[in-house]
């Protein structure tokens, strides 16, 4: 397995600790570096003792949401009549995001111990790995390990003595980005179109085939080891208030050293872009950032000053994301990052709700209309407007992906905006026939 970047001494590798080890992947190794340790203990302990420790460790969903793991977990029935279900997502597909697949690849163990932990908390005895279409590859060496799993007994009956049983099975995506929210991912999980539910209600009471689900995300399984080895309280102070733990970052774009790198939360970005990012490619200077995938607004330069945690973002008016950390110098054109964007959103767009099928399809018309030097000067404010009335008012949360980078390249870079709208003579104009 190839690693993409050399480690760096300032990272805190707690889940890429096993990065980079000679058969990483394989059950031996595992076994031999401390694997399975904490489902042994996970066995001992109660589920209120295994959610309380998770909960102890303010985990929260590494996927996006930042939704807190053990609250999550608590919401599980505990008497249900239905069985069980976990389902994996591993349908990474935000772009600028490339974490779960080194995951995966190079230490799929301690996700499925994860995955177990898990199980055991919910009493769940079933589950799935939904990875996305486009990591075929990756379908392969899933069920390879899974294999090893089952035929060393850390899958099926009985597992390592303990009485426990549980069974895991690969399932594709067939590359839509949408099938990454959880509800879309259910559906096409179940062999349907891959569209959203209506919810609630939430999958933690009807997920998988209408039964008690626990979804997660490949890299918060793949923590949840950790923190039965080390305590909640343990992984916590690793972290910031509320923000516990390390989070992998994926550092791409105009820097030195791209790469993903295990970082505590709250670590400041500049620092992060600087000390182990290896600092601005050319020397050249920063001029923006998407800090967690392309769904998130977009930083400035002078906003990049930022302690690298949920909170702290959010009241920055972005978000930590996916960790997809997208870096931006001063030859960017933020009116092309613009339609970039629009572009990747408007293709996954489901089609499904209004505000984004058609919000989308108009966003990228206008901007394509501005850059090709026949845009008018109200389409600027087009733009805003219409990425704002997308806010809120679609099923799912790619309409607002959509929107909120939009509106932050509007109202951040406005003069480039205006800078192409001057090109066209006819700017002025009040009809302006759209393409
Ligand atoms: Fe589909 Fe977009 Fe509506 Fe989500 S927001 S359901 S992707 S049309």
């Amino acid at each position: 397995m190839k690693l993409y970047n050399e480690p760096s001494p300032l990272e805190t590798r707690v889940i890429s600790k096993r990065f980079g080890t000679q058969n990483s992947w394989r059950v031996d190794t595992y076994l031999a570096t401390g694997g399975m340790q904490a489902f042994k203990k996970a066995c001992e302990m109660t589920q209120d003792q295994i959610i309380d420790e998770v909960k102890a460790s303010s985990l929260r969903g590494r996927g996006g949401a930042g939704f807190p793991t053990g609250m999550k977990w608590s919401f599980v029935p505990r008497q249900s009549e239905l069985p069980k279900y976990i389902v994996v997502n591993a349908d990474e597909s935000e772009p600028g995001t490339c974490k779960d697949r080194l995951l995966m690849e190079h230490d799929p163990i301690q996700m499925v111990e994860g995955i177990l932990i898990a199980a055991k908390a919910v009493g769940a005895s079933k589950g799935w790995v939904y990875i996305r279409g486009e990591y075929r590859y990756l379908i392969d060496h899933m069920d390879a390990v899974m294999k090893e799993c089952y035929e060393r007994n850390l899958l099926g009956k009985n597992i390592l003595g303990t009485g426990f049983d549980f069974d895991l099975y690969t399932q594709t995506g067939a590359g839509a980005y949408e099938c990454g929210e959880e509800s879309a991912l259910l559906e096409s999980l179940e062999g349907k179109r891959g569209v959203p539910r209506i919810r609630p209600p939430f999958p933690a009471v009807s997920g998988a085939f209408q039964c008690p689900t626990v979804l997660n995300n490949v890299e918060t399984f793949s923590t949840v080891p950790a923190i039965l080895n080390g305590g909640g309280k343990w992984y916590a102070e690793l972290g910031t208030p509320r923000n516990g733990g390390t989070r992998l970052v994926c550092l791409a774009g105009h820097v030195n050293k791209p790469g993903v790198y295990e970082v505590p939360l709250g670590m400041n970005m500049m620092y992060f872009l600087n000390e182990i990012g290896g600092g601005m490619l050319g020397g050249r200077k920063l001029k923006a950032i998407i800090p967690g995938g392309s769904s998130c607004p977009i930083l400035s330069a002078e906003e990049c000053d930022i302690a690298m945690d949920y909170d702290t973002m959010a009241k920055a008016g972005t978000m930590l994301g996916s960790g997809g950390m997208m870096v931006m110098d001063e030859t960017t054109d933020m009116v092309k990052v613009a339609l970039r964007i629009m572009r990747f959103y408007n293709h996954e767009s489901c089609g499904w709700c209004i505000p984004c099928r058609e919000g989308t399809t108009w966003l990228r018309k206008m901007l394509v209309r501005i850059i090709d030097g026949n845009g008018a000067s109200r389409d600027v404010d087009l733009i805003g407007d219409l990425a704002q009335s997308m806010l809120g008012r679609t099923f799912c949360p790619l309409g607002d992906a959509a929107a909120l980078p939009t509106i932050s390249l509007v109202k951040k870079w406005r003069p480039e905006f205006e800078a192409y709208v001057a090109k066209n003579p006819f700017a002025s104009t009040e009809l302006v026939q759209v393409a």
